[in-house]
């Protein structure tokens, strides 16, 4: 055809026949590619504010935050027992809620934050806890070990990396990062060894305190925005902690000792023996409190940007049961869907459940032991079940007892 002029790209001027695809604008026209390198351009040069997904973090209305018994009753669904740390963790979650809503009033108030120290033995739920918690949350939420810190300089992740991811769950949302929720798992391994400061520096733990500390304090942190080390030449996104909420967790070995000792000084006093007797020795960890965290080895700065502080109970071989069958994706729920994928019908003898709990305590793993359990009584029959006829298979005690036996033979 000719006389009809060719449409053009208004930017390299290429007509329509000589690209994939034009697109039109009101008085102007862009091809595929420039579009493609126009977009690049855009992303290189403005970094993370040109993140177009907006993420619905940034509106938080009062009406359809989740109160604590709700916040609680969530949690029910997928963490037996724990109590006590559910209460407090649902209380800080709405508290920071409420926070990062308060409108800028001139009466003066200002509601801090108050970052929270969970301390129970390792299976007890901490991690749970955390991760069934982010479910329900409407702001970025992230899990770090504290493990990977180490000071400055030293081989390991800085602390700020901590921010670096929360700013990847946010998608480079820095205003949404700044209103997230960390969880720093086990705290405790950057204890110092010793009760007094240390005269030769301590790799793994006071100089990695006290990098977190200015986290916790709340202050403009330089992060890196790929995350790990820090580059000379990098730009950096300046993150606000101040609002950040901070969730700490850790199995505190051996601080049993520590709260008996305190409660022992305490009690030589005159009223000594009425305080004896009030003690529950079987479970120490109640009668935790912050000092107890200071003879441990956290420095009292730490200690005193984590004012929120609770305890999760060992699991006893009720909670254990429980643990099996309650929770929404518990470990026989876990089973039954596997199975029922094949078309089969599985089902547990309660006495097989009972058995799986009594293996559980022997091994003294805690909740952690139930899964590895369970995996090697039904290893064979998850080899052998879905090539058979028989569509329904229960699990009986002595099947149970068996399968255990194997392995326990196995790994002699
Ligand atoms: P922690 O962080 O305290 O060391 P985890 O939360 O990682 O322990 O627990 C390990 C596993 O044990 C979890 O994945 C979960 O299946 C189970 N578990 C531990 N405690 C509980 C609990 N209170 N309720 C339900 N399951 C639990």
């Amino acid at each position: 055809m000719t006389g009809k002029k060719k449409n053009r790209c208004s930017f390299c001027g290429r007509n329509e026949d000589e690209v994939a695809m034009l697109l039109t604008g009101l008085n102007a026209f862009i091809c595929d590619e420039c579009a493609r390198q126009a977009e690049r351009i855009v992303r290189e040069s403005m970094g993370s504010k040109a993140n177009p997904k907006k993420t619905d973090f940034a509106s938080l209305d009062m009406t359809d935050i989740p109160k604590p018994h709700d916040i609680k009753a969530f949690l029910d669904q997928y963490v037996i027992g724990q109590d006590s740390a559910k209460r407090y963790l649902s209380v800080a979650v709405y508290n920071h809620y409420k926070r990062i809503a308060q409108k800028a009033d001139n009466d003066g108030v200002e509601i801090e934050k108050s970052n929270i120290i969970m301390v129970g033995a390792t299976g007890t739920g901490k991690t749970l806890l955390a991760r069934s918690i982010a479910k329900l949350l409407k702001v970025p939420f992230t899990i770090v070990d504290a493990t990977v810190f180490t000071e400055a300089g030293y081989v390991g992740e800085d602390v700020e990396s901590i921010l670096s991811r929360l700013l990847q769950v946010a998608d480079f949302d820095v205003e949404a990062a700044e209103r997230g929720i960390v969880f720093i798992d086990e705290i405790d391994k950057i204890a110092r060894k010793q009760d007094n400061p240390s005269i030769t520096r301590d790799v793994s733990g006071e100089g990695v305190q006290q990098g977190l500390l200015k986290l916790l304090e709340g202050s403009i942190v330089n992060v890196p925005p790929k995350g790990g080390r820090k580059h000379p030449d990098q730009d950096y996104i300046h993150v606000d902690t101040r609002n950040i909420l901070f969730i700490c967790g850790g199995a505190f070995d051996g601080i049993e000792r520590k709260i008996a000792q305190r409660l022992n000084t305490h009690v030589v006093g005159y009223d000594s023996v009425q305080n004896q007797q009030k003690i529950d020795t079987k479970d120490l960890m109640k009668y935790i409190v912050p000092q107890d965290l200071k003879s441990f080895g956290l420095i009292p700065e730490i200690i005193g940007r984590l004012p929120v502080l609770t305890y999760l109970t060992p699991l006893d071989r009720d909670a254990l049961r429980k643990i099996l069958t309650e929770p929404k994706n518990s470990l026989v729920r876990q089973q039954i869907k596997l199975f029922a994928m094949d078309g089969i019908t599985l089902s547990f003898d309660d006495e097989a459940l009972d058995f799986i709990v009594d293996k559980a305590v022997e091994y003294k793993l805690g909740a952690r032991g139930l899964r590895s359990i369970m995996e090697t009584i039904m290893i064979e029959a998850q080899f052998s079940a879905p090539s058979r006829d028989d569509k329904t298979l229960t699990i009986t005690r002595s099947y149970a007892e068996q399968q255990i036996a194997k392995s326990e033979r196995m790994n002699k």
